[in-house]
């Protein structure tokens, strides 16, 4: 089994940000990218809220730049997926990938959150033939169609602006009478002539044939339910944390987000998470960019902590 001073598993902004930091303090970090690295960032098609970038930045771009400055400083990329943790068993932890077996003196978690289902007939078997999460993904496939955006929050408002790029119309379905987004996305989603807005509405149901043809509408004031044409469904409801793998070893609120201390340590002494596993919230690149430093700086007091108590217990006479 390779030993590592630190793991860190996730390469989201949070994840490099950890390994730049830890990399700079000479702890040589091994960071596990996961299926994809740059996570949700990497799919983003522009950054336009993080500083030092005026005009905005690609998420791709920004994950590049991201990996290079880590990797300059010593930090080490693996292409792999973590399959199994065991956290609650102490020092040294252990992390098992598809591809090879890792103990480590400590362990930081930035492994982020997944796009929410809507739980509704028709989502799953029209994933990828009209049903998407990810408008920077799909958006090029629907082109001069007719589509709905499902969401009030920002993540609607953002991805449904840059979806009229493509659609010819962008129905924005909101369970609600008002929106949850902020006031610039708002107001720019407002102006946009190719938005529109059906709300106090639920989808009931996807159908299509081969690709999504139509969506069943469920007016919650009104109680009309009634068929609205469509091409593409785009749901943007929120994240829930990806926690499977620290089940019933981390502490975790009723969300199950991970609890952190105000040195981002978990339940377990020398477990760290930075990032949207712990964080519901803010959910920023800048936010994420925050707490990976300080998930990473506490783990290097951390660290060496424990080698100067190893010191005095060596020293101490018998
Ligand atoms: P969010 O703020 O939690 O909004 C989710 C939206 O989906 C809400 O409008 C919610 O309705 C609706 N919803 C939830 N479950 C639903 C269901 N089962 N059926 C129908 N509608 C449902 O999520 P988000 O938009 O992904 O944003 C998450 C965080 O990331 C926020 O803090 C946001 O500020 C941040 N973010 C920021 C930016 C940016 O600054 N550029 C971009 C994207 C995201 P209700 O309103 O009725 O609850």
């Amino acid at each position: 089994m390779q030993h590592e001073k630190v793991v860190i598993i996730g390469s989201g902004p949070a994840g490099l940000t950890a390994a730049l930091y830890t990399a700079r303090a000479n702890l040589d970090p091994l960071v596990i990218t996961g299926e994809q690295i740059g996570g949700q960032v990497s799919i983003t098609h522009e950054v336009e809220n993080y500083p030092g970038f005026p005009e905005g930045i690609g998420g791709p771009e920004l994950v590049e730049n991201m990996r290079k400055q880590a990797e300059r400083f010593g930090a080490r990329i693996l292409y792999d997926v973590v399959t199994e943790v065991n956290l609650a068993g102490g020092r040294p932890f252990r992390v098992k990938t598809y591809g090879g077996e890792y103990e480590a003196d400590a362990v930081i978690l930035t492994v982020g959150a997944t796009p929410r289902k809507l739980g509704v007939p028709g989502e799953t078997e029209f994933t990828g033939r009209g049903v998407s999460y990810c408008g920077t993904c799909d958006g090029f496939f629907f082109r001069g169609k007719d589509i709905v955006v499902v969401g009030g929050g920002d993540s609607a408002m953002e991805e449904g602006t840059f979806l009229t790029k493509f659609a010819d119309k962008v129905e924005v379905i909101h369970r609600r009478d008002e929106l949850r987004a902020g006031h610039t996305l708002q107001q720019r989603a407002f102006n946009n002539s190719k938005m529109g807005f059906i709300w106090d509405t639920v989808i009931e149901e996807i159908r299509g044939d081969d690709t999504v043809n139509a969506v069943r509408l469920h007016n919650l004031k009104t109680g009309d339910v009634y068929e609205h044409p469509t091409e593409g469904v785009f749901i943007f409801i929120g994240h829930d944390p990806n926690n499977a793998l620290f089940e019933g070893q981390l502490a975790m609120d009723e969300k199950g987000y991970l609890v952190v201390d105000k040195h981002m340590m978990t339940s377990v002494p020398g477990v760290f998470a930075a990032g949207e596993i712990m964080d519901p919230i803010y959910r920023q690149v800048a936010s994420s960019v925050g707490q990976g430093t300080q998930a990473a700086m506490s783990c290097e007091r951390w660290l060496a902590d424990q080698e100067d108590e190893a010191t005095t217990e060596a020293a101490a006479p018998a």
